[in-house]
């Protein structure tokens, strides 16, 4: 039997031994999942709006429970992992309503009556990272259950254990056996066999942009419906009319939270020319001020690294000895610590295109307004991005310009559970969150009833 050793990333202490499961427990999960969808879809959406606001208020109960989890299986801040649970929570809460309003619509025709149902998919298998094991399991879960489907959920091989806790306290708050299981494993195996099983209608992928493409065509091979969420390598533009103090105090966080493991941080620092020394000589005490440390200290801001093998990913790009424009403090000893690094660069440099996933941001001067929507598009990511400026017309207009789902004026923050997430161009395909979240685990049916009189 295959299994992984979770291990606390920030003490390497191991936590936990969780045993893979097998294609063979792919099958029966499938199964299961299938008749206790049937009878879930059947449900008046009352009925199913009440068991998940249920669902919801044993996540509230334990928050304390499963951000603390958080903070042992992948080492956020517990400021951080308080913030996750809380989003599942809401999330939970706001798809429970979505559940009573999943209106179709009534269409004039002539001779009848012409009407749309959202039906659910069915079965649909969530793949998720180990960058926010909790919100991003709960993005594809709360949706789909509330649309009627099934949800077997793949975490990550190095975060299982909050998910495997929310499946156990949505049963214990009264959802159906079968409707929400979890089956943890490596993901080509577990997560390749719920790609191909024919029992799965939906795959919502969260991960790296070649593991998606590879889902992707695997999922054509039925027209599988498939919603992707992918890397990013974000632009932060600030601009010379912009206020350059506050750019610089709130540029940290957008590179750094989550030491950098997030896909939305704004790794590409653009700053216009003009105020590039002084934004300089802003953001070095502001890095250098961001807390490192133990992840249980609620005045930590910055954790480590999820593992070492990653941090030796991020080390390919930039050891600690290379040389850097500013680089923070981490701390010796046990756990996968890197230090907060920033780099100045080019736009087609290496550190400026790729993902690094790890706490690195490369700071890039430019001359205006054009020249900073080329760079800030010159990577085949588009996921999210900020734009630092006084000038609401300019806010406006590079808003519109960059190829990017989710962008910020005069702020770094990108997720709302009531708002719409996705990527533009390699980020991803379709959207989680917001007023659509539900139809995205539904096929639209349109039924014409004839009113003609029989002849
Ligand atoms: P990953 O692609 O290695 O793995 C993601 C998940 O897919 C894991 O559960 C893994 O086990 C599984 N998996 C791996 N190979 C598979 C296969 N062949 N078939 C089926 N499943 C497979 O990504 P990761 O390293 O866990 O996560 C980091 C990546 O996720 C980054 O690129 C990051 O930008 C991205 N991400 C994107 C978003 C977003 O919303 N756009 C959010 C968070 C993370």
């Amino acid at each position: 039997m295959y299994e992984h050793h979770i291990v606390n990333p920030a003490t390497e202490e191991h936590l936990a031994t969780v045993p893979d499961a097998t294609p063979r427990d792919v099958d029966a999960a499938v199964a299961r999942a299938a008749a206790a969808q049937r009878a879930w879809a059947a449900l008046a959406p009352g009925d199913r709006a009440r068991q998940l606001r249920r669902f919801a208020a044993a996540v509230d109960a334990h928050l304390e429970e499963l951000a603390l989890l958080e903070v042992a299986e992948a080492g956020h801040p517990i400021g951080n992992a308080r913030w996750e649970a809380g989003n599942v929570r809401d999330l939970l809460d706001y798809a429970a309503g979505g559940a009573e309003r999943l209106n179709g619509a009534q269409i004039p025709v002539a001779g009848g009556l012409n009407v749309t149902f959202h039906e659910p998919l069915g079965v649909v298998a969530v793949i998720a990272p180990w960058n926010f094991p909790l919100p991003i399991a709960g993005w594809g879960l709360a949706p789909a259950l509330a649309a009627g489907n099934a949800v077997l959920l793949k975490p990550a091989e190095t975060t299982p254990l909050t998910a495997l806790r929310l499946a156990e306290l949505a049963l214990a708050a009264g959802l159906p056996e079968g409707l929400f299981q979890v089956l943890p494993g490596a993901g080509p195996v577990v997560g390749g066999a719920l790609v191909e099983h024919p029992g799965v209608a939906k795959v919502v992928f969260t991960g790296s942009t070649a593991v998606g493409k590879q889902i992707m065509a695997s999922c054509a091979e039925r027209v599988k419906r498939v919603t992707l969420e992918l890397g990013g390598k974000s632009p932060n533009i600030v601009f010379a009319d912009a206020d350059v103090e506050a750019a610089a105090a709130a540029a940290p966080g957008s590179f750094l939270d989550n030491t950098g493991q997030d896909c939305c941080a704004r790794s590409r620092i653009l700053v216009q020319r003009t105020v590039y020394d002084r934004f300089m000589e802003l953001l070095e005490p502001a890095v250098k001020a961001f807390a490192v440390g133990d992840p249980t200290d609620p005045a930590t801001r910055m954790g480590p690294l999820i593992s070492a093998a990653h941090r030796e990913r991020v080390r390919s790009y930039v050891p600690e000895s290379a040389p850097a424009a500013i680089r923070g403090e981490a701390p010796a000893g046990k756990g996968f610590w890197y230090p907060a690094t920033v780099l100045e660069g080019a736009p087609d440099d290496r550190v400026a295109t790729e993902e690094i996933f790890g706490p690195i941001a490369v700071v890039i001067p430019f001359e205006d307004e054009a020249d900073a929507v080329r760079i800030a598009d010159a990577t085949d990511y588009g996921l999210s991005g900020s734009i630092w400026t006084r000038d609401i017309g300019r806010a406006l207009r590079v808003s519109r310009a960059v190829s990017a789902g989710n962008l910020s004026v005069n702020s770094h923050s990108s997720v709302r559970y009531w708002t719409p997430f996705g990527g533009f161009k390699q980020s991803g395909l379709g959207r989680e969150l917001g007023p659509d979240a539900l139809t995205a685990f539904t096929d639209t049916k349109n039924v014409f009833i004839s009113t003609e009189e029989p002849k």
